[in-house]
């Protein structure tokens, strides 16, 4: 945003801002008319990250250059009417690709990365543009990219007189994702509506704290107008929505609220969660008013808080992590494991370093190991962290290398990983405005010595490495690493000193070890998958072959990471979250059926995803849910009857993904039959390799696309060994063409399997396949694999069994 000549320029990045936070526009909006000084400062890490951008953008460009595309570029310049007009004419000149093209349009401007000469017909000619960004996500283009895009191709449209179809995100893992203009149209005129009413209305606004503070050029000045404010935002824990609700009661501050009578009702906030925030407030209140940090235990309760601390063990394991989340464009590296491992008396500091993927995937495998390996010795070991990033970046090595797969699932089934914030947060009350390690420690009286002070402190080391390769880097980063995991420890021992005496220590899960043969089925898998993708092609059959080894373990991996995540939320988030079924009590007797009982428990409204089965989030057991009725809100579960002394969930959480085991047994042995090169699962073959479909009597990739029916049944009926598609949109025919070649390939003796992705698209097929038969005077038996809980299974029916 900038005032030029009297009257205020708008960019798509403030467009970007506003739906980040109203209150940043208001203030750059008064830092454009000049009644608030500009701030100059930006952060190291800020900096660096603008400059892996700069990088990216500069890698495309050479990309580029060397795949023989003609770039002009249009050059910065202060006069940016001046530049817009040099756009135009190179548009309007048919330039290739015009590289840093400034756009305006009534008083907004912008500079496009890259404007591309596309075919067709415009007021330009038989051509016309299409603008790309370069971005360093790396999965997918976020709103704010899309918005950026939008501008740009309004700017096109103007000159060309047609509104582009596409644009493109240069995406930081290499991909271009294509953003179709008509599909967001009405996202981005909404958004620049609501932004200029904004402006327009010069109404004042309020800071809220949000995802975009940490890298907000005005967090310093929000900071201080909420401590000065004594606001509400700064009470852990409380969420926005929050502010209103109490400010409808007349709770406008921290200390208001930490003096809130008991007997004050606060509408839409459940007394349990009200009780939370006025203790919260106190405590920070008190802290800041006598200069310490007071904290208050909670009422013990089962499965959470200290019921989750375990015993200490000899094997025990203190955990931390550093990653640089830029290492490239397209790819993090987690460069460190650092574990803190008890030695008889002593602790001692094991670091994994990992300065390549390679190296990453090694230091990854050893430090896993180094977990299993003490788990044989002390079954009861755990790994202690602070925060939920560790597990989930373990799970997420475990995904990219598709490595120690095995040995990660039966660390976490275990309970392995006791995240000491959840911990803490279940357990206790803290007079501080954030439970971050670094402030919790000092309960324990943790004292830091380290040249380093936070994590971006070690990022920043490490991408100085990077290029000094200075050893000093890396004993800095160690030497930060060490002091996390051992303020981890010495947190761990406070809370042990301060565990109530009734307390109870966690029920270690009843888990099988992982069996031998799993473990050496896992070693043939591994090895057979690093066979077949080292050397080859990326999409080549040997290449397909090992990367479907892991592809199903890869599919599960979200349904389980859910779940995990989900353990540990407190009650309130797990009703925001709207996927578990929380705040269960008992509800009527129980009914005993056979062996087992239905117990039926009752919710508040919540939305949920809980279906036939689910887990107790207190031990992670498997709990059969029998019906759920939201209109009533209750939900009835079955189980043995020999576990009636069991306390009944009072949280379900969604289960896991489906069982794939017979799968990926197949897929194991199409894999061994492309290693083998032997002749079996030919048509596979051929698939995998896109091969043309082989047909007896024509010559390879002869055409062969036809509507006729009489020539299509000839066609399949003479595939050798290879595959044929019929292809077409819905309700174009594929299922009546299909059981037609079904029944003429039975006719001519052969056996034909059908299978879908639905029980529904089968039994549609199947029905057809009778049609076609009696049309065709053909009887024969057909053979359905079933179960019993297949509602859409077809189990009787002429021509069935
Ligand atoms: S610090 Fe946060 S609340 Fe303040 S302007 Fe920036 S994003 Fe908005």
């Amino acid at each position: 945003m900038q005032s030029l000549d009297h009257r205020l320029w708008f960019s798509p990045s403030d467009l970007s801002q506003y739906l980040g936070c109203e209150h940043a526009t208001r203030l750059s909006l008064e830092v454009a008319r000049g009644t608030r000084p500009k701030i100059h400062a930006t952060s190291v890490y800020a900096t660096m990250i603008f400059k892996k951008g700069d990088d990216h953008e500069a890698a495309h460009l050479a990309h580029l250059r060397a795949s023989g595309r003609d770039v002009v570029e249009v050059g910065s310049s202060a006069d940016f009417a001046a530049g817009a007009r040099r756009t135009e004419a190179l548009m309007r000149s048919g330039a290739d690709v015009i590289y840093q093209a400034p756009l305006v349009i009534d008083g907004w401007r912008g500079v496009a990365d890259f404007l591309e000469r596309v075919e067709g017909t415009t007021a330009l000619g038989p051509w016309g543009y299409e603008a790309v960004d370069t971005k360093l996500a790396r999965v997918e283009a976020l709103p704010s990219h899309v918005l950026q895009l939008c501008f740009y191709s309004e700017g096109i449209e103007r000159i060309q007189g047609e509104s582009p179809r596409l644009a493109y995100v240069e995406l930081g893992s290499g991909l271009r994702e294509p953003i179709r203009l008509r599909e967001v149209a009405a996202y981005f005129r909404r958004a620049r509506a609501g932004f200029t009413t904004a402006i327009a209305a010069d109404a004042p606004t309020e800071p809220f704290r949000c995802d975009h503070c940490d890298f907000c050029a005005f967090k310093r000045v929000c900071e201080e107008r909420w401590r000065a404010e004594d606001s509400l935002v700064r009470v852990a824990g409380l969420r926005r929505n929050q502010i209103g609700l109490l400010r409808g009661v007349g709770v406008g501050t921290l200390t208001r609220l930490g003096s809130l009578e008991p007997d004050v009702a606060v509408p839409d906030i459940r007394r349990p969660t009200l009780t939370g925030l006025v203790q919260q407030a106190r405590l920070q209140h008190e802290g800041e008013q006598a200069g310490t940090m007071p904290f208050e235990l909670l009422e013990l309760e089962v499965g959470r808080g200290f019921a989750r601390l375990p015993e200490p063990s000899p094997g025990d394991v203190m955990f931390d992590l550093e990653g640089d989340p830029f290492w490239t464009p397209a790819r993090e590296l987690t460069f460190l494991f650092g574990m803190l491992v008890r030695n008889g008396e002593r602790w001692e500091y094991v670091p994994f370093w990992g300065h390549t993927p390679e190296q990453e995937r090694r230091a990854f495998e050893r430090a896993i190991d180094l977990v299993t390996e003490r788990l044989v010795r002390w079954p009861q070991l755990h790994v202690f962290h602070y925060s939920a990033a560790e597990p989930s970046a373990i799970r997420q090595l475990m995904a990219t290398h598709a490595t120690r797969e095995l040995e990660v699932d039966d660390l976490l089934r275990r309970g392995v990983f006791v995240d000491l914030l959840a911990v803490v947060k279940q357990a206790m009350r803290v007079g501080v405005e954030s439970y971050t390690l670094k402030q919790i420690e000092k309960l324990a009286g943790f004292e830091r010595t380290a040249a380093l002070a936070s994590g971006s402190d070690a990022v920043l080391a490490y991408e100085r490495w990077q290029t000094t390769r200075d050893q000093r880097e890396l004993d800095a980063i160690a030497a930060y690493n060490e002091e996390d995991c051992r303020a981890t420890g010495a947190l761990y021992d406070w809370l042990l000193s301060v565990r109530p005496a009734a307390a109870t220590w966690p029920t270690p899960p009843d888990i099988e070890p992982i069996a031998e043969e799993a473990r050496a089925a896992q070693r043939e898998r591994e090895q057979l998958r690093g066979e077949l993708i080292a050397g080859p092609e990326a999409g080549s059959e040997r290449w397909f072959a090992g990367q479907l080894l892991s592809y199903h373990r890869r599919e599960a991996r979200p349904a389980w990471w859910r779940y995990f995540a989900l353990r540990g939320l407190d009650d309130d988030a797990l009703l925001a979250d709207g996927e578990a079924l929380t705040g269960l009590e008992p509800d009527g007797p129980r009914v005993a059926i056979h062996r087992s009982e239905d117990i039926r428990l009752r919710f508040p409204s919540q939305q949920h995803k809980i279906g036939a089965g689910a887990y107790d989030d207190e031990n992670g057991r498997k709990v059969k849910v029998v019906s759920v009725d939201d209109a009533a809100g209750t939900v009835t579960i079955r189980r043995a009857q020999k576990r009636t002394d069991a306390p009944t969930p009072r949280t379900l959480l969604p289960g896991g993904p489906f069982d794939t085991g017979p799968q990926q047994d197949a897929l194991l042995r199409f894999a061994h039959s492309v290693r083998d090169e032997d002749d079996r699962f030919a048509a596979l073959k051929a698939l995998v390799r896109r091969d043309p479909p082989r047909i007896a009597g024509l010559p390879p990739a002869a055409p062969i696309q036809t509507t006729d029916l009489g020539q299509q049944q000839r066609l399949a009926r003479n595939l050798e060994r290879s595959t044929l598609v019929v292809q077409g949109p819905p309700g174009t025919g594929k299922t009546h063409t299909g059981a037609r070649l079904i029944v003429d390939l039975i006719r001519a003796g052969a056996r034909v399997g059908v299978t879908a992705l639905s029980h529904n698209a089968i039994n549609n097929l199947v029905d057809e396949i009778e049609l076609a038969a009696d049309e065709a005077d053909l009887w024969f038996v057909g053979a359905r694999k079933t179960s019993a809980d297949d509602k859409g299974a077809v189990t009787a029916g002429p021509n069935r069994r």
